[in-house]
């Protein structure tokens, strides 16, 4: 199947009781059985949900994986994947983070004996260095947050795989339709799918897929036994969302090109990150591993000052001043006050996360309107 009947059609089937095509939102926590034990393979829905057994077969369809496993958010997702590791183990982390994993890794797991190392992994050859022997997984996210840099994920493999560790990758930025980790050898792809996938801002979700059936049963066993499960309404809504994602992430593609090339001409913008600019650091490494640009970016501007940024940021009327991203409608941030507010000045600076940084997420909305807001904005 090709990817847009893939969204479409493939894990669900039409409903066997009544033949509702899409698939019906079983809002039940209990499941009748025949006779003690004699049941229809559901017997509580925290174990198993019809609908969300339909949205795991789907979202692993979507990333060319055998099993999907789904949770009530991102980091719930994430959070269940550090059980797989014990007390003295070690996960070599990309520096450049989502900060709600840094958060999970930093503050929660490492007083549970798990070490975390977090290291710039734009430049591949320096990533063995890192590795010692209590070192099981490779964590990274690629594009980066807000930096939007880029990561070798099939050289990353070639490290990993010889030295029997897991290679682990948070694809929210890209989507399945920009980017399919397992195809490049990585062994676990972690969504929040509360960004791209979902897709209308309306539901948080988390989702791991993998074709390691160990690793697989695993995390079924952890979805069960600790309970972090998304309920079927929500279920629903994702499977909603996967329908369109071909199609919406077209038009992000075309819009983020626009836009990136209108910020880039604009005298008052003094650098735009975004990885389908040819001389973006590692725009052949992008080109290579994914199949467009995406809407994500984040720009710098000659008055590199907080204010400044401020100012646009209070000024645009259709990009609304948000957390979040991968939504049909346009949202704009800024990383030094919103999502990277915790971490001190110098060292944001120190990591290329200078005062004036605004990031986008650019919408499906008609791209003219978008850059008319821009240009009224900055001024
Ligand atoms: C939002 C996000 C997460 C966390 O997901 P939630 O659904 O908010 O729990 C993890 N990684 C990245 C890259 C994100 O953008």
């Amino acid at each position: 199947m090709r990817t847009a009947t893939k969204y479409i059609h493939a894990g669900v089937h039409p409903d066997p009781a009544t033949g509702a095509i899409m698939t019906p939102i079983y809002q039940t926590s209990t499941f009748v059985q025949d006779s003690p034990g004699k049941h229809k393979g559901y017997e509580y829905a925290r174990t198993h949900n019809p609908t969300r057994s339909q949205l795991q077969n789907a979202l692993a369809a979507a990333e060319n994986g055998q099993y999907g496993i789904s949770f009530g958010s991102g980091l719930a997702a994430t959070d269940t994947l550090m059980k797989l590791f014990k007390p003295g183990d070690e996960i070599l982390s990309t520096n450049d983070l989502y900060g709600g994993t840094y958060r999970l890794m930093r503050k929660v797991w490492e007083d549970y004996g798990l070490k975390f190392r977090f290291v710039d992994m734009s430049d591949v050859a320096g990533i063995s260095r890192h590795l010692t022997s209590a070192t099981k997984m490779i964590w990274l996210e690629t594009p980066t947050n807000p930096l939007i840099r880029i990561i070798d994920i099939r050289a990353c493999a070639a490290i990993a795989k010889p030295a029997g560790i897991l290679l682990a990758v948070d694809n929210t930025f890209a989507s399945p339709y920009l980017q399919n980790p397992l195809d490049l050898g990585a062994d676990i792809v972690m969504h929040s799918a509360t960004k791209y996938i979902g897709g209308h801002s309306d539901v948080v979700h988390g989702c791991v897929i993998t074709n390691n059936k160990q690793i697989a049963d695993q995390l079924y066993f952890l979805q069960n036994a600790c309970g972090a499960v998304p309920g079927p309404q929500d279920c629903f809504l994702l499977l909603r969302g996967l329908k369109t994602l071909h199609v919406r992430m077209q038009r992000h593609c075309e819009n983020g090109e626009k836009v990136a090339h209108f910020l880039r001409r604009h005298p008052r913008v003094a650098k735009v990150h975004w990885c389908g600019f040819e001389d973006h650091p590692n725009h052949r490494i992008a080109k290579e591993q994914m199949r467009g640009f995406g809407g994500m970016m984040s720009f710098e501007l000659k008055d590199n000052t907080v204010e400044a940024a401020i100012k646009v940021l209070s000024s645009t009327q259709i990009f609304a001043c948000a957390e979040s991203l991968g939504g049909v409608e346009s949202l704009i941030g800024h990383p030094a006050s919103m999502t990277h507010a915790s971490i001190p000045r110098e060292e944001r600076i120190a990591n290329g996360l200078v005062d004036s940084l605004i990031r986008l997420s650019v919408g499906i909305e008609d791209v003219n309107d978008l850059i008319e807001d821009l240009k009224q904005a900055i001024g």
